[in-house]
């Protein structure tokens, strides 16, 4: 049955539609999309259905490469009478595929529905497979089922299981920063460089490029958010000593700017040496966002939850390129998280957490924005009844942090809008 909340108070005193009822979003699994091409001596065993095997597939179609750095081990009938065999043919598939593939240095065993369902404890299962394998692969585990994690919860999953195994920090270690979420290499690297630019340093990534090189942690570790849905993972980094510098997140010129002057600022930059290193980025993003303002100018755009990236996004769309938000959905709100981004945001918009999906649907038809960020599933439907969509997982697939991404941004909002006016001309 769906449950209706009315609006409460919430962030920064902002009222909040919170809803729990039918959700459109895809499971945590989908990270692995993008984590697989991201820790390149990383292997993504999904322990699941058929199911499970056919989402991968589809979501990962087109980038799946010879040796694809993922698999699904088939949960089929005969396991499911006996959980002592399904132990048994884990260990075999694992046994088989790191004989093969001797370039894998870390194992993720992925728990899916199915997994869940028959109650196969997979963290056990990772020691055993750890203790066996050991010292050539380390073995973790965790869950992308969608009875726990929606879409980019997968990857706060991942990470959560990466942070217990980080090395400590050094004995009088410098101060150090971390920056925590996965980001496309060429984003890192402009990042890398803005950072040694300014003297901020040293800096380190989570996750790494590789198994081996995963920065450790500790007390003199500040670290960044690069990505919103990563609430697990900051706990336990701040279990582990680290201390979040707090800032909006790097979509956009305004974004970016604030969340470089963060650890600016944490490391005592000087404000024109921070000007100095950040304004040619600035410069060419402001350029490179002209391009598609005009387009979005003025008009319209209402956000179904679905990536957790849409308070950040809905921020840059307003503030740097002039669009009207109706409202704003997320799947789950991070208060401290996104204290900053709310800040941000304009007085009028709703602010909705949770989904009731015909509900949502009701409201956005009220709305009758120019565009609807949402899930593959409603996309359809609503272009059926003349409303432009954008697909959010298009947002999490193409790399759009930083200064010289964020005409890009732009550009994916400014296209299915062109689209629809050569439609109707
Ligand atoms: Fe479906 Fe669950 Fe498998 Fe995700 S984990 S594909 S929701 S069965």
């Amino acid at each position: 049955m769906n449950q209706h909340v009315a609006p409460t108070t919430g962030c920064a005193e902002r009222p909040i539609l919170k809803e729990r009822g039918q959700r459109e979003v895809f499971c945590g699994l989908t990270g692995i999309v993008w984590l697989h091409r991201k820790i390149q001596d990383a292997f993504f065993l999904i322990v699941g259905s058929r199911t499970c095997a056919h989402l991968m597939q589809s979501a990962a179609g087109v980038m799946i490469f010879a040796e694809p750095r993922f698999g699904t081990a088939v949960i089929d009938d005969h396991d499911l009478a006996g959980l002592a065999d399904a132990n048994d043919e884990l260990d075999k598939v694992v046994d088989r595929l790191l004989a093969r593939r001797p370039e894998i240095k870390l194992l993720f065993l992925v728990g899916s529905c199915p997994s869940e369902v028959i109650k196969l404890d997979l963290s056990k299962a990772a020691q055993r497979l750890s203790t066996r394998h050991n010292p050539d692969v380390r073995v973790l585990n965790y869950s992308g089922s969608g009875i726990e994690t929606t879409f980019t919860q997968g990857e706060d999953a991942c990470l959560s299981a990466l942070v217990p195994s980080l090395p400590d920090e050094a004995e009088g270690a410098e101060k150090s920063l971390m920056v925590v979420g996965a980001l496309a290499d060429v984003v890192e690297d402009q990042f890398r460089r803005l950072f040694e630019t300014m003297g901020v340093g040293p800096v380190s990534f989570l996750p790494a490029r590789r198994a081996a090189e995963m920065p450790a942690v500790g007390p003199n570790t500040r670290y960044l958010l690069a990505q919103p849905f990563l609430a697990d993972t900051a706990k336990l980094l701040e279990k582990r000593g680290a201390t979040r510098l707090a800032a909006p997140f790097p979509l956009g010129a305004e974004g970016t700017t604030t969340w470089l002057r963060a650890a600016a600022e944490e490391w005592g930059v000087d404000p024109a040496r921070f000007d100095a290193a950040t304004e040619a980025g600035r410069a060419r993003a402001a350029k490179a966002i002209e391009r598609s303002r005009a387009q979005l100018d003025g008009k319209a755009v209402f956000f179904f939850p679905d990536s957790q990236l849409e308070a950040p996004i809905a921020r840059f769309l307003n503030r740097e390129c002039g669009m009207r938000l109706t409202e704003v959905g997320m799947p789950y709100i991070h208060r401290e998280h996104m204290e900053q981004e709310f800040a941000l945001l304009p007085e009028s918009v709703t602010l909705s957490e949770g989904q009731d999906v015909e509900r949502q649907l009701d409201r956005c038809r009220q709305a009758r924005p120019d565009i609807a960020v949402c899930g593959l599933g409603l996309a359809n439907p609503l272009e059926a009844e003349g409303l432009t969509t954008k697909w959010a997982i298009e947002l999490v697939f193409t790399p759009i942090q930083g200064y010289e991404q964020a005409g890009d941004l732009a550009e994916l909002f400014a296209r299915p809008l062109n689209r629809r006016t050569r439609l109707k001309v």
